[in-house]
């Protein structure tokens, strides 16, 4: 299967095409590794969706999440991949591949149902994944919202054992005291920090200065998007602690995906 150019008049499917796409199973999630730092090895995955298409090939999530997001639709993809990518990990650790923890981002009308949490720990009890190797992400406009419902959801999620991480850090308008009480556990520094930090005085700020305040809130930091080898030593050098991008891996099918594991994973 080709990928779409990023410029591909293929958007804003309907509704019903995409109600359809699920029915024939063209929905995948891809899997992209997160590089350890400390212990030089793979940490685990995140869980990125494509469409299959029958005859367009392999369509990226911005060609179709919004749609999906507006419809309603979202609620049932993101249980689909949710349970798709548990089953994964799970298969993964059942035969000694990985030990690690699968991420799955969720979207804002997801983690705002009342059901929320019942259907994560429903997902997790029929796959058998422990709630400890899964992470969800949120955005930071998201997370960092004030809603009874929003913050409730958190909560019972981090009861459970099931972690959580602010993806796109430092592109929302985040306020730091929202920050401090919520029950994160991770920020995932976005990617356009990552690609000018070597060139630019003021995206090596940030970086750096995302990395020190998570580490001051006892969060761990992941980088987006990290592509060149200056990137990978900047980031090190900085106390970074896992590196996701092109550098290290890009996002592949499970079958790909798993060929890394027994080479770099304890
Ligand atoms: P994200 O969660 O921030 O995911 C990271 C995006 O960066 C992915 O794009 C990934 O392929 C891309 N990426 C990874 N490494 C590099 C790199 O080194 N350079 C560059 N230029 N890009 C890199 P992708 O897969 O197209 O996904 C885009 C967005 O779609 C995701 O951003 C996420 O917000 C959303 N998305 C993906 N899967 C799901 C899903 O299952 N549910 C929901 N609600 N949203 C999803
Ligand atoms: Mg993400
Ligand atoms: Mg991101
Ligand atoms: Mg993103």
């Amino acid at each position: 299967m080709s990928s779409l150019p990023a410029t591909s008049s293929f958007s804003n499917p309907s509704i019903e095409r995409l109600v359809a796409a699920l029915v024939a199973d063209e929905f995948v999630p891809f899997y992209q590794p997160l590089w350890d730092v400390r212990r030089q090895r793979w940490e685990g995955v995140e869980a990125l969706i494509r469409w299959q298409h029958p005859t367009k090939g392999l369509i990226l999530p911005d060609h179709f999440i919004s749609v999906a997001e507006q419809s309603g639709f979202i609620l049932r993809l993101g249980d689909f991949i949710l349970s798709k990518a548990c089953k994964q990990m799970m298969y993964w650790r059942e035969h000694g591949l990985s030990h690690g923890i699968v991420a799955v981002n969720i979207s804002a009308l997801q983690i705002h149902q009342a059901d929320f949490v019942d259907n994560v720990a429903s997902i997790l009890r029929d796959t058998g994944l422990p709630p400890q190797a899964l992470e969800l992400e949120l955005t930071e406009t998201v997370a960092l919202e004030d809603t009874t419902t929003l913050i409730e959801n958190m909560h019972h999620c981090r009861s459970l054992g099931v972690r959580l991480s602010i993806d796109d850090f430092g592109t929302g308008s985040s306020s730091l005291a929202r920050l401090q009480c919520c029950p994160v556990t991770r920020l995932k520094i976005d990617k356009t920090f990552i690609s000018h930090m070597t060139t630019e005085l003021t995206d090596h700020t940030i970086t750096e200065s995302i990395i020190t305040l998570g580490h001051n809130l006892n969060l761990s930091i992941v980088a987006e998007g990290v592509e060149t080898a200056a990137q990978q030593q900047l980031l090190e050098k900085l106390g970074c602690d896992v590196l996701q991008g092109f550098r290290l891996a890009r996002p592949s099918g499970a079958i790909t995906t798993a060929t890394l594991w027994p080479s770099h994973h304890a």
